[in-house]
């Protein structure tokens, strides 16, 4: 579990122990897709489809947010964090494998 340490707050997250890229029926698209997905201890698979950019989160849907352009928002963020996981596979970038790639930290 990686712990950050804040103006003297001690911030700590799940860690991402799985990931991979999936074709899944998906029930916004109504067909199969390609969906980005990993798995966190505490919370399950977190799941993004790249048709879409539905977000379900161990097993359940998650709320739309109320927000302009959300699913492009959602899709790109899911492009981008599997891009950084296989830069960090092929031992470039600064992500390590075994942790978390999601959000900012430190
Ligand atoms: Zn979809």
């Amino acid at each position: 579990m990686p712990c950050y340490v804040m103006n003297g707050v001690s911030i700590c997250r799940p860690t991402v122990t799985d990931r991979k890229l999936k074709r899944l029926s998906c029930p916004t698209c109504k067909k199969k897709r390609m969906m980005w997905m990993w798995f966190q201890e505490w919370y399950g698979w977190h799941v993004t489809c790249l048709g879409c950019g539905e977000q379900w989160q161990d097993g359940e849907m998650l709320e739309r947010p109320f927000m302009p352009a959300w699913r492009k928002k959602n899709i790109e963020r899911a492009k981008k964090n599997m891009t950084e996981f296989k830069a960090a596979l092929a031992g470039k970038g600064d992500v390590k494998p075994v942790e978390d790639i999601q959000g900012g930290g430190k």
